[in-house]
């Protein structure tokens, strides 16, 4: 369609972008406004670009180029051909199109060409491009997170060596933390295990050995890779890894592409490094807890976006269908229990949305205050960016699953078929509740800094806030009553054994992600009248689970059955 837009034609992401991102407290912290780091005048100005350059080029280059490519992209898939990967042409023009529009190198800095623009920016645009097609996220928005561990820890020599480049669009970057007995327990990477090792030679250079597997885009240019550099003897497990970046060569090799469910558009490489050159990242030893985590975090506000993509995509397939398609004598959309198919695809879709805008911000209040140097702030931050990144990956992902589930449902048998945009939409959701660690490690992550006390401000502080339209205070009572439980079932929680603890782990996060979401649709509803309907409707169905998860975390049992 010639005047398609992905991003004008979806109100609730507008509506964050443009009325609930408090952009002038990021643009203060992140965007050097006045100096040579930044092209504009003003944060009133700043805001303006972000918001008109989601409308052009990002909203419309993913509507009318990325899309309509989407399935001749997943049909044909990538492959090995002796030895290199080759892209089929809707991806190849997929990726010169963002390079045009100059949309690889948002993030980074302008020194090296790119636009320095904040995260909450970059993850919309994610979000667009991934509804167009989830696979080509794999490029660009694994390539931020990428550019932004070098940009951040790397020596000034690799900085300016990589990252012009990769501002340009002419080099692109994979993350090679996997093995094939290494995938949610990274400390485990190690070379008896037929993982990597890593010899400094003579002349400071290091070698790198072993093998990667499931590497995403394993045939880019710039590879950052975690290898153990270290002495078992003396650092045992994750102490002993550091970071290094190796370039794309003669010493590594892609030595098979796998053949998988979905996002055929982004090829996962088994790759093997002999002998091959790596410079270090970063300070020895510090390879898992420190760079790891930092790429993992801006990784999953990445897959996050992916999955609100793929949930948008879902909604939009289900509501046309629904509309078109007849039974008994008028359309399926009429019939009560598709329309409560599709209420709760567009609710629990905006709700995972609010998370995910909220969750960027605070990720962005960090980096901006680590980069003014606010020492209270950057802490502050931080440690909320570090429990929340991984509830939002978790429940964002989880919801896509289900949403694009419910679409096919929707669909009938047609939804069963490659004729229909679902069929792929279901298979590409797969994927992302397991890599950038699984829901499980999502929730083992997020359960203990909830229980740390960690959000504990945070929810007091959006339990605070004076609502004062009388529409909504019943609803605000129901939220402050789910925010009470929060705070019991954490003291009885700390009480009990690990074991439990663990057991009621997954019913503990999803208490707090509703008690976060009921204020942060009371928010959305101060500003515009149809979220009062979108908060009634989440926290009528709150009140219910909330209840379940508390006695479930209460009294969990811990038990096993079968062989
Ligand atoms: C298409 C694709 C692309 C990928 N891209 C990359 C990439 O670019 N770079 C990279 O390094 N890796 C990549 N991966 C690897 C991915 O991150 C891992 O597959 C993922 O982290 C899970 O590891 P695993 O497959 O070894 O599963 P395992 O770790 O073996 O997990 C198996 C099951 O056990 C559960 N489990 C494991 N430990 C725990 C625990 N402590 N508590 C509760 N449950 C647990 C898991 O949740 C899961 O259900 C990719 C994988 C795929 C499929």
């Amino acid at each position: 369609m010639p005047d398609e837009n992905f991003y004008t034609d979806c109100p609730d992401l507008k509506f964050i972008m443009e009325q609930m991102v408090d952009w002038k407290s990021i643009i203060d912290l992140k965007a050097e406004i006045g100096s040579e780091n930044s092209p504009f005048e003003s944060a009133e100005e700043a805001t303006a670009a972000y918001l008109d350059m989601l409308a052009d080029p990002v909203g419309k280059i993913a509507a009318q180029r990325i899309a309509p490519r989407a399935e001749e992209v997943d049909t044909i898939g990538c492959r090995l051909v002796d030895g290199d990967v080759v892209f089929p042409e809707g991806l190849q023009r997929n990726l010169k199109d963002l390079k045009d529009a100059q949309l690889m190198g948002l993030t980074i800095g302008t020194q090296y060409g790119g636009l320095n623009f904040p995260e909450t920016f970059y993850t919309a645009a994610i979000e667009i491009v991934s509804r167009a097609d989830a696979s080509l996220m794999n490029f660009f928005g694994l390539q931020g997170g990428i550019a932004e561990t070098i940009a951040h820890f790397g020596s000034d020599e690799l900085k300016e060596r990589y990252l012009p480049g990769m501002a340009a669009g002419d080099l692109t970057g994979a993350m090679a933390l996997t093995e094939p007995d290494a995938g949610s327990d990274l400390a485990n990477v190690q070379t008896k295990a037929g993982g990597i090792e890593a010899v400094q030679d003579a002349s400071g250079v290091w070698r790198i050995n072993g093998t990667k597997r499931f590497i995403t885009n394993g045939c880019g240019d710039v590879i950052l890779v975690l290898a153990r550099s270290e002495n078992p003897d003396k650092y045992s497990g994750g102490r002993g890894l550091s970071f290094f970046l190796v370039e794309k060569g003669d010493h590594v090799t892609v030595r098979r592409i796998e053949n998988k469910l979905g996002i055929h558009g982004s090829p996962t490489c088994e790759l093997y490094f002999d002998n091959a050159p790596g410079y270090l990242i970063g300070k020895r030893g510090a390879g898992l807890a420190r760079y790891t985590t930092w790429l993992m975090l801006a990784a999953r506000l990445a897959v996050a976006a992916q999955a609100q993509g793929i949930s948008e995509a879902a909604i939009k397939a289900a509501y046309k269908y629904a509309d078109e398609r007849e039974q008994f004598g008028k359309p399926i959309r009429d019939f009560a229990q598709v329309a409560a198919l599709l209420l709760n695809m567009e609710v629990y879709s905006e709700a995972s949305r609010a998370m995910l805008y909220a969750t960027c911000q605070i990720v962005d209040l960090h980096q901006g205050a680590e980069k003014m140097g606010l020492a209270a702030e950057k802490k502050k931050y931080g440690r909320l960016a570090d429990a929340l990144t991984p509830m939002t990956k978790y429940y964002a992902t989880e919801l896509c699953n289900k949403i694009a589930y419910d679409s096919i449902q929707i669909h009938g048998g047609n939804g069963f078929m490659r004729e229909y945009p679902v069929e792929r939409l279901y298979r590409d959701a797969r994927i992302t509740n397991i890599y950038e660690g699984t829901s499980q490690i999502q929730i083992n992550w997020s359960a203990l800094r909830i229980l740390k006390g960690e959000l504990n401000a945070f929810f007091d502080e959006m339990a605070a806030h004076p609502f004062s339209d009388p529409d909504l205070l019943p609803m605000v009572e129901k939220a402050r009553a789910a925010r009470a439980t929060l705070a019991e079932v954490i003291a009885a929680l700390n009480e009990k054994e690990t074991e439990h603890r663990d057991w009621a782990a997954p019913h503990l996060v999803d208490i707090a992600i509703d008690v976060m979401v009921s204020f942060l649709f009371l928010q959305q509803a101060e500003k515009w009248d149809y979220k009062k309907k979108v908060a009634r409707k989440f926290i009528a169905d709150m009140g219910p689970r909330v209840a379940m998860n508390r006695e479930y975390a209460m009294t969990v049992e811990p038990m096993r059955l079968g062989a």
